[in-house]
């Protein structure tokens, strides 16, 4: 499912940050099921009303000077309009109107793209000062004014942003066409294998312009089968913004993973797995996605009966969470298993929307406690009453217990491996739900 994506944007220290972390609340500080990625604060999920979304932080950079707070600001502009539905564009009112605010609102104002003024560090709400009314001259309507330190005027301004949220989302959702995103750092490849995928001759290829994002995606028919691959914007129009910034490329990728269905992780061959790969496995891990780890540059290596083994040992050194990935070694150069990789995308998407019925599921679950008694504590033995598929993409299911306490995160992990070894479900993270039953 698709959540709308809500980009922060605006100079330094005019308290996106401080934003940021107050809509995020306590939610930035849960410990993902993801070791190695530690959570930059960059994106976070929010709910206000019956919405969803994801908020990201476009800022983070501390310009050392003048001109580059404008050239940032652009550039934060910029990743907003390729990425956002809406975008937050906070100015200060202690610091009151500057040259660079106008710039970057003319800016966004040539985006079509729905812009809220977010006049911030109002810390009095009695007095509403004429300072607040002066942000009108920035031309992008009614600034609304809020304390993100006092926690004043959020809700008034959570209001406006899901207004504004795009009425075509749930069509988007509806559609049955499963959409890949690939995903990966800079220069690993990903536009040389989307211009391969593209120019295959049994590839058949449209654009699909104008959807809720600038993106334009592109629809290709492979074996008969309809698959859309995703922009990952600007992908294919990438001299606009040299991702050399890592938030900027983490950014995209949660943009564009927040849309997939399945994520297609590149890794380059000649560097092997590195941090920021595992930083970017991670987004699409902790989001519920499919995905597959396709090692590219495969032609450029010199190699033996050895080197893939190895590589896959070295990968799952680094993924421990993501042991379901498939693997795959490619050339975007040569063309090398595209075939291959087609495959495993349409058995990806297969797994995430694969059920399974209650019966086959508790025989498992019976088995496999049989063989491994639950845990107990201070005299307290783990009862597991049953388990039962609640949902797909991802395949999640409830467990229902006696005490969740007693349900050891290591546990929840054997019975993941023993549903694993009966049915499979590679390619994509399957999420547990521990209940309690009296
Ligand atoms: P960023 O650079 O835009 O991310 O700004 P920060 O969030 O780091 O905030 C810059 C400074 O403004 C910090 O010292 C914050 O404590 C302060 N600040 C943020 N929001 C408010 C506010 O609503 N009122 C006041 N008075 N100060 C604020
Ligand atoms: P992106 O930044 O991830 O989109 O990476 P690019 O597609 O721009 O590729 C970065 C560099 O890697 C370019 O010089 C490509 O020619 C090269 N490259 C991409 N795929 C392959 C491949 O399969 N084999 C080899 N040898 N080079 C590749």
């Amino acid at each position: 499912m698709s959540k709308p994506i809500v980009a922060i944007v605006g100079r330094p220290n005019v308290g996106k940050s401080t934003l940021f972390n107050v809509l995020a609340g306590e939610k930035i500080s849960i410990v993902e099921d993801t070791p190695g990625v530690t959570r930059d604060r960059i994106y976070a999920d929010v709910t206000w009303l019956k919405y969803d979304f994801t908020i990201i932080d476009t800022g983070g950079i501390e310009p050392e000077s003048d001109d580059e707070i404008l050239k940032h600001m652009r550039t934060q502009a910029q990743i907003a309009i390729d990425t956002a539905d809406v975008i937050l564009f906070v100015v200060d009112v202690k610091q009151g109107l500057v040259d660079d605010d106008h710039k970057v609102a003319n800016m966004l104002r040539k985006a079509r793209k729905p812009v809220i003024l977010v006049v911030n560090k109002v810390d009095n709400f009695d007095k509403l000062e004429m300072d607040v009314f002066e942000f009108y001259n920035l031309g992008l309507g009614e600034p609304r004014p809020v304390s993100s330190a006092s926690k004043l005027g959020l809700g008034d301004m959570l209001d406006v942003v899901v207004e504004n949220f795009p009425p075509n989302m749930k069509d988007e959702e509806d559609d049955e066409i499963p959409k890949i995103a690939i995903i990966g750092k800079p220069n690993v490849g990903k536009s040389s294998l989307i211009n391969k995928i593209l120019g295959e001759e049994r590839v058949i290829v449209s654009n699909i312009a104008g959807t809720t994002r600038d993106a334009v995606d592109t629809l290709v028919k492979y074996n008969k089968k309809d698959f859309v691959f995703i922009d990952t914007a600007g992908l294919r129009r990438k001299s606009k913004i040299k991702e050399t910034l890592e938030r900027y490329s983490i950014i995209r990728t949660v943009a564009a993973i927040e849309r997939a269905d399945v994520a297609i992780l590149i890794i380059d061959a000649e560097e092997g797995i590195t941090e920021q790969d595992a930083k970017i496995a991670g987004i699409a891990h902790e989001r519920g996605k499919g995905a597959i780890i396709a090692v590219n540059k495969w032609d450029a290596i010199e190699k033996n009966d050895k080197t893939m083994n190895r590589f896959i040992e070295n990968i799952e050194d680094k993924l421990t969470y993501m042991l379901y990935a498939p693997k795959i070694f490619i050339s975007a150069h040569t063309g090398q298993r595209l075939n291959r990789l087609f495959e495993m995308i349409e058995m990806v998407i297969q797994n995430q929307a694969l059920r399974v019925a209650t019966g086959p599921l508790n025989d498992i679950l019976y088995e496999a406690m049989a063989l491994n008694q639950p845990p107990s504590d201070k005299g307290k033995r783990l009862k597991i009453y049953y388990m039962t598929q609640v949902s797909i993409k991802p395949p999640t299911f409830v467990i229902f217990v006696n005490d969740k306490e007693l349900m050891h995160f290591s546990y929840t992990r054997y019975i993941e491996n023993k549903v694993r070894e009966s049915f499979g479900f590679k390619g994509t993270p399957i999420h547990f739900i521990v209940r309690e039953r009296k």
